[in-house]
C-alpha cells in the first residue's frame, strides 16, 4: 500500500447537494502498481459459460417441455463442448469454464470432460439466476448450493465466478470473499485486472479484496449469435467472419495498450461449425501475438494478487435530493 489517497476515497467538494466525486480516472490503461510479468505485454483469457438450459428454464419453467428450446440450449454440453474442446486441443489454449451448479448435475459427463482435459472450473450461479431482486441471503443461498453442486459432481472447488447476465449487486463481492473465491469476472469498469475492494473490514487494516477481471458487452457471443423467436434476439445474427473482425480489432488494441482481453463464449452458440472455425482464427492470431500471455482466468488473478495494488472501492452513488 502506497502514501496515495486510497483510489475512490472521493473529494470533499464542500458543497451541500452535488455527489460526491470519484477520484481521478486511470491515466494508463494499467492502474498503479499493475505489470504483467516479465516478457509479458498484455493477456488474454478464453472463457466459455456452459449455460445450457438454465437460463431459459429459470425464467420460463413452462420451457421445461419445449423441446424445440431444449435442444437449442442443450446443443452447447451435447455438441458444442466437444467441439470446442478439440479447438482448444488443437491451440494449445486452457480455457476457463464458467458453470452453474445445475448444469453440472444435469450434464456431469460434458462437465467432466472439461475438468479432464485441463481447463479451469469457475462457478456461474446454480440455476442462472440474475441478481436483480435478491436479497443477500437469496444470493448466498444460491451460491452455496452452487458450489455444493459443482464440489458434488467435479470435485471442484472454484476459485473464480462469473455473474449470470453480469448481474451484481452490492452485496456480492462480500459473499465470494466470504466464501473463498479468488476472482470475480463481471464488472466493466477497466481494460486490466484490479484489486477489488468488498464491504467488510479485513483482517487487518485494509479492507478485504477479491481480484476483477472486467468483460464487456461488445466481447460476448450471446447479443451476436444468440436467436430464439419470442425468448431471446431480434433475429439478426451475425456472420463469424464479421464477429471474428470485431474481436481482433478488440484484441490487437489492447495488445496495443496492455490491456487484459477477457473473450465469453457460450457452448450453446459459439459451439456451432462456422463459429468455431472463426473463433480458432483468432485463436491462431492470438498464439501469433509476441508477448501475449494466454491463461486461464485463474492464473490471471493470482499474478494480479501477488501484486501490491490499491484497492477500488466501489462507492455508493448517492443520488440527488428531489426537487
Ligand atoms: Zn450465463
Amino acid at each position: 500500500m502506497t502514501a496515495r489517497k486510497r483510489r475512490g476515497a472521493g473529494t470533499d467538494t464542500g458543497a451541500d447537494t452535488g455527489p460526491e466525486s470519484v477520484s481521478e480516472p486511470w491515466r494508463d490503461p494499467m492502474p498503479p502498481g499493475f505489470r504483467w510479468p516479465d516478457g509479458v505485454r498484455a493477456a488474454a483469457c478464453f472463457t466459455f459459460d456452459v449455460d445450457a438450459e438454465s437460463p431459459i428454464v429459470v425464467d420460463r419453467p413452462a420451457a421445461a417441455d419445449w423441446l424445440d428450446v431444449l435442444t437449442h440450449q442443450a446443443y452447447g454440453p451435447r455438441t458444442g463442448v466437444p467441439r470446442l474442446l478439440r479447438l482448444l486441443d488443437r491451440r494449445a489454449i486452457r480455457a476457463t469454464f464458467f458453470v452453474p451448479g445445475w448444469v453440472a448435475e444435469r450434464w456431469p459427463d460434458a462437465l467432466r470432460s472439461i475438468r479432464d482435459a485441463g481447463h479451469e472450473i469457475g462457478c456461474h450461479g446454480y440455476m442462472h439466476e440474475g441478481s436483480r431482486g435478491a436479497t443477500a441471503d437469496e444470493e448466498a443461498a444460491r451460491l452455496d448450493r452452487a458450489l455444493a453442486a459443482l464440489e458434488s459432481v467435479l470435485g471442484v472447488r472454484p476459485g473464480g465466478y462469473r455473474a449470470p447476465m453480469w448481474e451484481v449487486s452490492r452485496s456480492l463481492p462480500e459473499l465470494l470473499a466470504e466464501r473463498g473465491f479468488a476472482y470475480d469476472s463481471s464488472l466493466m469498469d477497466a481494460d486490466h485486472p484490479y484489486r477489488l475492494a468488498v464491504t467488510r473490514e479485513g483482517p487487518g487494516p485494509e479492507p478485504a479484496t477479491i481480484v476483477e477481471l472486467p468483460v464487456q458487452w461488445a466481447l460476448d457471443d450471446w447479443e451476436a449469435y444468440a436467436y430464439l423467436p419470442g425468448i431471446t434476439g431480434s433475429g439478426w445474427i451475425a456472420r463469424p467472419s464479421e464477429l471474428e473482425k470485431r474481436w481482433r480489432a478488440e484484441l490487437d488494441a489492447l495488445v496495443d495498450e496492455g490491456g487484459l482481453f477477457v473473450l465469453t463464449n457460450h457452448p450453446f452458440l459459439s459451439g456451432r461449425a462456422s463459429r468455431v472455425a472463426a473463433l480458432g482464427l483468432l485463436m491462431k492470431r492470438a498464439r501469433a501475438t509476441e508477448g501475449l500471455w494466454i491463461a486461464t482466468c485463474g492464473e490471471i488473478a493470482a499474478w494480479t494478487a501477488s501484486l501490491e495494488l490499491e484497492p477500488v472501492e466501489q462507492r455508493p452513488i448517492e443520488l440527488p435530493p428531489e426537487r
